[in-house]
């Protein structure tokens, strides 16, 4: 088992190092295959050695080998935050069908707090296949982040998927703008990964944690209330909550 944890992180890391690449490029409607990566500050092509997941970062002291530019520090952090949620899949819900689905749910989380924290964009290319392998998994064999034992079904998905995608376009109507039909899809593949019961808690915890970032901004940085601060990256964290503590946070919340 501690092999088998060590190689899923290592997977993890590697596959962080290709999300900045579809961090980098999807927004920019650029292939996430080809050209190979370049340095973003004198564009000579990576070698293979020096994009080594975490190690090359250290190893290069954070500099291009060939400009010493800096690198930013987005790249390390991504890979060892994908790396971190790969082990953490693995700790929750052990090693099965369901591993790769809910990887995939991780990254898919990861990718978009970034370009949505860059672009205040959540593409499409990520949620609308996300949806689909969320409610057809789920059919399957996904289980229930809120009774781990039991597997969530394709009803549960299903609603899950109508009330987090209606829930966000209600929210938008009401909004004029302020959720962005991004947040609705981004809504509509938590629910279809995890049901409708995620879709409270990820509300919840998202809510929470923006209005504390938002206070916090407003009193040390002065920033107005009329700065836009992208909501995406808050119900990913509320929704990744929800993926490793939903149960436990229910169990609470029923015993208290
Ligand atoms: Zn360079």
């Amino acid at each position: 088992m501690t092999l088998l944890f060590i190689m899923v992180v290592l997977i993890g890391s590697l596959i962080g190092s290709f999300l900045n690449v579809c961090i980098y490029r999807v927004p920019r409607d650029l292939s996430i295959v080809l050209p190979s990566s370049r340095c973003p500050s004198c564009n000579t092509a990576i070698k293979p050695y020096d994009n080594i997941p975490l190690i090359s970062f250290l190893v290069l002291g954070g500099r291009c080998r060939y400009c010493k530019a800096r690198i930013s520090l987005r790249y390390p952090l991504v890979e060892a935050l994908n790396a971190f949620f790969y082990g953490a899949v693995l700790w929750r819900y052990g090693l099965g069908w369901q591993t790769p689905p809910l990887l995939a749910l991780c990254s898919a989380l990861l990718v978009i707090t970034f370009i949505d924290l860059d672009f205040q964009i959540i593409p499409d290319a990520i949620t609308i296949p996300g949806i689909l392998i969320g409610l057809i998994a789920s059919s399957l064999i996904l289980p229930d982040p809120f009774a781990r034992h039991s597997l969530l079904g394709f009803r549960e998905a299903a609603i899950g998927l109508i009330s987090g995608g209606g829930l966000f376009y209600l929210v938008a109507m009401l909004s004029r703008g302020g959720m962005g039909g991004g947040d609705i899809k981004m809504m509509a593949m938590v629910g279809a990964f995890m049901g409708w019961k995620s879709i409270l808690l990820t509300t919840f915890a998202a809510s929470l944690l923006g209005s504390a970032v938002g206070i916090f901004l407003m009193i040390f940085k002065g920033k107005g209330r009329k700065t836009k601060i992208p909501f995406g990256p808050f119900l990913a964290v509320g929704a990744l909550i929800t993926l490793f503590y939903g149960q436990e946070i229910l169990a609470l919340y029923l015993h208290r």
